[in-house]
């Protein structure tokens, strides 16, 4: 059997608004669980989120000071395009609406954007390098990253908000200089995916530079392995094994 004669659930099937809305929150609430497993907690900072199937303006995401690893469905809160919770009875964290709301607006196919001050990726940004082609994994990001080359504090303004969005522009990751990563997809799933193996991939960049001079991936080599590894449909699979055993392991995210 091949990957290829595997059958996945798809990502949009024929849902109503409400079930999709309620797929949406369950992913997110799954992705919360799988940061906190990861350690990508780091006080109240990071943000998930996901767009609303209706109101393709208003996002869902965690609310601020809420741990990752007690996240619930039922937590989560509907934030607007000016920045109000208009379902749930938590404030938002004001850097999470000011960047995402941007991003959303600048990405009217992106269902959902990850960003944590995880510990590999804030590092690698401090470099204010884009990651080379080193491994299979990395080859996702092959010519398919940027690098927001700018950090004056806190993300508060949408102002700074826009410019990450525009920095990003049709790439599925974008470094944060001084700060980390944020990735963004078609689907939760898709969106936490990249955000775990780009964390990854600036370990082992690090890993490898930290111990000698890395050999690059050639550049057709490179292109043909984005292809096959940093799609939409690769980046919703990968994710499907990560979910199927958070959701096993702690069903209360459900609540
Ligand atoms: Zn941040």
């Amino acid at each position: 059997m091949t990957t290829t004669d595997v059958k996945f659930p798809k990502a949009e099937t024929g849902r109503t608004i409400a079930e999709e809305r309620l797929h949406r929150k369950q992913q997110l609430a799954a992705a919360f669980r799988l940061f906190g497993r990861f350690g990508f907690d780091e006080g109240v900072a990071g943000h998930i989120t996901a767009r609303d199937p209706e109101h393709s303006d208003m996002f869902w995401v965690n609310p601020f000071g809420r741990s990752f690893k007690q996240m619930r469905v039922s937590d989560l809160i509907l934030v607007s395009h000016e920045g109000a919770v208009v379902q749930g009875d938590a404030p938002v964290n004001q850097a999470a609406f000011a960047i995402h709301s941007q991003v959303h607006a600048a990405r009217p196919d992106v269902i959902a954007a990850a960003h944590s001050h995880s510990i590999y990726g804030k590092s690698w940004s401090a470099l204010g390098r884009l990651l080379d082609p080193l491994t299979q994994d990395a080859c996702a990001f092959y010519k398919d990253h940027a690098l927001f080359d700018d950090y004056t504090g806190v993300v508060l303004d949408l102002e700074e908000g826009k410019r990450i969005g525009h920095a990003l522009g049709d790439h599925k990751a974008v470094i944060l200089r001084n700060h980390g990563l944020l990735t963004v997809g078609h689907s939760v799933d898709e969106a936490v995916w990249w955000f775990i193996t780009m964390e990854r991939s600036c370990q082992a960049q690090l890993l490898a530079e930290a111990a000698g001079t890395p050999i690059l991936i050639d550049d057709d080599a490179a292109t043909l392995t984005a292809s096959q590894v940093g799609s939409h449909v690769s980046g919703y699979v990968s994710f499907q094994p990560l979910y199927a055993k958070i959701t096993r392991e702690q069903p209360d995210l459900f609540d």
